[in-house]
């Protein structure tokens, strides 16, 4: 096998009681979307700006692109893109000016033009930062990520407080550059995010990975069949004899539960006994495939999204 783009093992990151990151271990392959998928709080950005050079592990061993941590030199750096969380910029520059700033930080930087053209903001170019919108501030983040054209691009959350389209857009994106060969190291809360872009995904929870696979793997741990949805608030009682009733094909939610299911017929007649029985008001009964969201539920018995 190549060597990897990403290997970490062991890696550690304490902060007093918090156990940011708490010994997790993966390789990234080069030339695939990899992704940390998890909750606020999970550690996802801690780990990525240790892979960035921005934060000090406290324990574990790390190479980026073959080369360890300590290495982190200028032109180690110029074969790797970051796109942070939050971008600060200069609000007076046009966007155009700051993409020939950052361009000028390199030894070897894309064709300004062309890459304004590629995010879609070759109208905005002669805008001023401060006048963009918050999803063409986020793709101008992204060119400041690519205009080196680096092999390995950290992507930490750069769909979060987007609409849906602009969200696609920049989808699009990470496609295009997958296309070209280059690995992509995303983080996200967002499961739909992270089914449909990643080739591999780890999902993490209070600073541990809890599942590892490809999101069709990851699906697949919950079964060949379907998933009966039904939306209702539940006492505890009803919650517990949900529970006995179905199993471990229940996964249970707050104001919801879902049932794995080979037969849906027959989950669905002893979903319909159980609300006439006990009267449970249900809002709503959804027959669908499961998704990454199910994958953590089940694994956490939390929501990946607040
Ligand atoms: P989010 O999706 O909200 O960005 P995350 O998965 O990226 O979450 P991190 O930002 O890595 O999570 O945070 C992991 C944990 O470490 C959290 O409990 C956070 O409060 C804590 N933490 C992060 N940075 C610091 C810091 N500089 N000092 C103290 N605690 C911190």
């Amino acid at each position: 096998m190549n060597d990897p783009a990403v290997a970490v093992e062991d890696l550690r990151k304490y902060y007093g009681q918090t156990k940011a990151v708490d010994g997790i271990s993966f390789i990234v392959r080069k030339g695939e979307v990899f992704t940390l998928l998890g909750p606020n709080g999970a550690g996802k950005t801690t780990t990525l700006e240790i892979l960035e050079g921005l934060r000090k592990a406290d324990a574990g061993r790390v190479t980026v692109l073959g080369r360890s941590l300590e290495h982190n030199d200028k032109t180690q750096k110029a074969r790797i893109g970051v796109m942070l969380q939050e971008t600060t910029l200069f609000p007076h520059l046009t966007v155009k000016e700051t993409l020939e700033l950052f361009a000028s930080f390199y030894p070897r930087s894309l064709d300004v033009q062309k890459l304004l053209e590629e995010v879609g903001l070759i109208e905005k170019s002669r805008s001023m930062v401060k006048h963009l919108s918050g999803g063409q501030r986020q793709r101008l983040a992204f060119a400041l990520a690519m205009v080196n054209d680096p092999e390995l691009i950290f992507l930490d959350e750069p769909t979060t407080g987007l609409d849906p389209q602009a969200r696609r857009h920049v989808w699009h994106l990470i496609e295009r550059l997958k296309g070209r060969g280059k690995t992509i190291f995303l983080t996200t809360h967002y499961m739909e995010e992270a089914e449909r872009l990643s080739d591999r995904v780890c999902i993490m929870d209070h600073g541990k990975i809890i599942a590892e696979g490809t999101p069709s793997e990851l699906i697949r741990r919950l079964g060949s069949g379907g998933l009966v949805e039904c939306r209702a608030s539940l006492s505890e009682d009803d919650r517990r004899l949900v529970l006995s009733m179905f199993g471990e094909r229940v996964i249970l939610a707050e104001e919801r539960f879902a049932l794995k299911t080979d037969n849906l017929v027959e989950t669905l007649r002893r979903v319909m006994d159980l609300s006439r029985e006990r009267e449970i008001h249900l809002e709503s009964i959804v027959v669908r495939q499961p998704n990454l969201e199910d994958v953590f539920l089940a694994l956490t018995g939390r929501e990946l999204r607040d």
